[in-house]
């Protein structure tokens, strides 16, 4: 299942009907959402919104459906491992296929990193 900006779960059975939130007892109304991955909309869904918190839930069919949506547009499953090489004194990162189709990314183009913190870092890509 893929995460939302929100927690999303896929919930089990067909009686959902909450009318409480379990994470902090907002109320629960249902409303289309729009789901986002990758930054990318993948179109407004049905959902069950808390309206403290705003978890948003959504049931198993609706997961489903997204699932589908998300493959047809090929944005499932972007995030991978990658491989560190070494090139001369350097080293270079391997972006696997699927990665380099999403970002349109060619070989030579300039992208500008910086590091968030000494686990993580950021990497930009140009504008196509
Ligand atoms: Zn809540």
């Amino acid at each position: 299942m893929l995460q939302n900006k929100n927690c999303v779960y896929r919930v089990n059975g067909v009686n959902m009907k909450r009318t409480s939130c379990e994470e902090c007892s907002g109320k629960i109304v249902e409303k289309k959402v729009e789901f986002k991955i990758y930054g990318e909309s993948l179109g407004f869904f049905p959902a069950e919104v808390c309206t403290k918190c705003g978890e948003e839930i959504f049931d198993e069919k609706t997961s489903d459906a997204i699932d589908e949506v998300a493959k047809k547009k090929g944005l499932w499953n972007l995030d991978a491992h990658g491989t560190v090489i070494q090139v001369g004194s350097s080293l270079a990162l391997v972006i696997n296929k699927k990665m380099i189709d999403f970002l349109k990314l060619k070989k030579g183009a300039q992208v500008y990193m910086h590091p968030e913190n000494k686990r993580r870092i950021v990497i930009e890509v140009p504008e196509n």
